[in-house]
């Protein structure tokens, strides 16, 4: 059957039955269209309130392949979404009847432990570069779910457990291999196309699509302290301020923030907070993980905590610890945050009153701390997730 495919102009492009098994010729990697088995595997992404029908799938293996998509893109003048992880909550990784250049079959990890470098597949994930990286007791700075793509979170920025003491993953990035919107690879670090290589740490996606990266990977011991100490909700006018206070003034080595949620009856947590409002302050210790118990033991002095999981655990399970909870395509999501300079008692008190009434359990608002080697003060996001069909409230 022959396919139809959007064009820049939003006209429909006709692809005959031979012109798809001719572009099935060009790529080593799968060609998809809706007729395909896989094609619906493929066209899921992180947050089920888009639930998109690309025209067209390109499952890349390689550059050369990457190459060649952009190329059928440009020549044919087709409109593109370019996929790594999947995990855009705003879904710009995909797209409705046009092309999708998909990475996500790229993961491979590459890492030099003498240069203390990583090189990274454009599609691979965190949880592919935590997992070479530990092999030689080195981190590259990520996100705090295994299943995000390196991709989008280094080209927007980047914000994980290590953040104050290493900075955000484009912090890290030292050199990208980038396909251009006119089909030439090149390679741009602070001394090559220094434009380009500004552009992609933290302007998002668009300058080209990314086939590698190459990071600064740290020291990181593979057990690390995990600080995690569960309070009532309704304890947070209290709590919060002294968490802000506390986290505001320990070593470069403890990245802390602070969740209103509600945890599900789950093996992994204990009774007392099973399917209450709680407010979670956590932390990570990027050293020697005594030192991180010592360094976290305040996390549970801030009032009467439900319960107090802090732990030395490795630190790939730290990094996994929230996946479960972030299902792929199950959560019809819709997310917000800002920046804010500083964490003043106003912005404190509005935290509080947000958190505590939270329109759904599912729904997440989330204080992660900057500062330190990451120049900022506070993220204070607000992450709905609805299990509903996609509603009013949400647009
Ligand atoms: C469950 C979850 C947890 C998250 N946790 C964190 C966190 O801890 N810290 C944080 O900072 N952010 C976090 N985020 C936000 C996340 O970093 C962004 O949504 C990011 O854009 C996801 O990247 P991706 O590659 O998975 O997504 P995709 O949706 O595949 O891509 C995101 C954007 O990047 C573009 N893109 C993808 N690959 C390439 C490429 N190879 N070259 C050029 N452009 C490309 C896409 O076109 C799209 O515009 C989280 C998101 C989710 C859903």
């Amino acid at each position: 059957m022959s396919v139809q495919v959007l064009t820049l102009g939003g006209e429909r492009q006709t692809l005959s039955d031979e012109t798809v098994e001719e572009i099935r010729e060009i790529f080593r990697g799968t060609v998809l269209t809706s007729d395909d088995v896989g094609y619906d595997e493929a066209r899921i992404i992180q947050n089920a309130m888009l639930d998109r029908r690309p025209g067209l799938i390109v499952r890349c293996t390689g550059a050369a392949d990457v190459v060649d998509a952009v190329k059928l893109a440009t020549d044919r003048d087709l409109l593109v979404a370019v996929r790594g992880g999947g995990h855009s909550i705003a879904g710009t990784c995909t797209t409705d009847d046009g092309l999708m250049i998909d990475l996500s079959a790229m993961r491979g990890v590459w890492v030099d432990p003498d240069r203390r470098r990583a090189r990274v597949a454009g599609g691979a994930t965190w949880g592919d570069v935590d997992r070479e990286t530990q092999l030689h007791g080195l981190a590259v700075p990520g996100g705090v779910v295994s299943t995000t793509g390196v991709a989008g979170l280094t080209l927007g920025g980047g914000i994980g457990w290590l953040h104050r003491k290493y900075g955000l993953a484009c912090d890290a990035l030292r050199a990208a291999e980038v396909v251009t919107a006119r089909g030439d690879i090149v390679r741009c670090s602070a001394s090559e196309r220094e434009d380009l290589f500004w552009a992609l740490r933290g302007g998002g996606g668009n300058f080209g699509v990314v086939v590698s990266f190459e990071f600064e990977a740290y020291p990181l011991g593979q057990v690390v302290w995990n600080g995690l100490v569960v309070y009532p909700a309704d304890a947070a006018a209290e709590v919060l301020p002294r968490w802000r206070d506390w986290a505001s003034n320990v070593p470069d080595e403890v990245t802390s923030r602070a969740m209103f949620w509600s945890l599900p009856a789950m093996p992994a947590f204990p009774p007392s907070v099973h399917n209450r409002d709680v407010f979670i302050t956590a932390a990570l210790y990027a050293g020697d993980p005594d030192e991180g118990r010592l360094a976290c033991r305040e996390l549970a002095e801030l009032g009467r905590p439900l319960a107090d999981m802090s732990r030395a655990v490795p630190y790939r399970t730290a990094q996994s610890a929230l996946d479960p909870l972030f299902p792929k395509g199950e959560l019809q999501s819709y997310w917000k945050s800002v920046y804010l300079d500083q964490f003043d008692e106003e912005a404190a008190a509005f935290v509080v009153r947000v958190g505590q009434n939270r329109p759904d359990p599912k729904t997440l608002v989330h204080a992660p701390l900057l500062g330190n080697a990451s120049d900022w003060c506070l993220i204070a996001s607000v992450r709905r997730p609805w299990l509903v069909p996609a509603c009013g409230r949400c647009r």
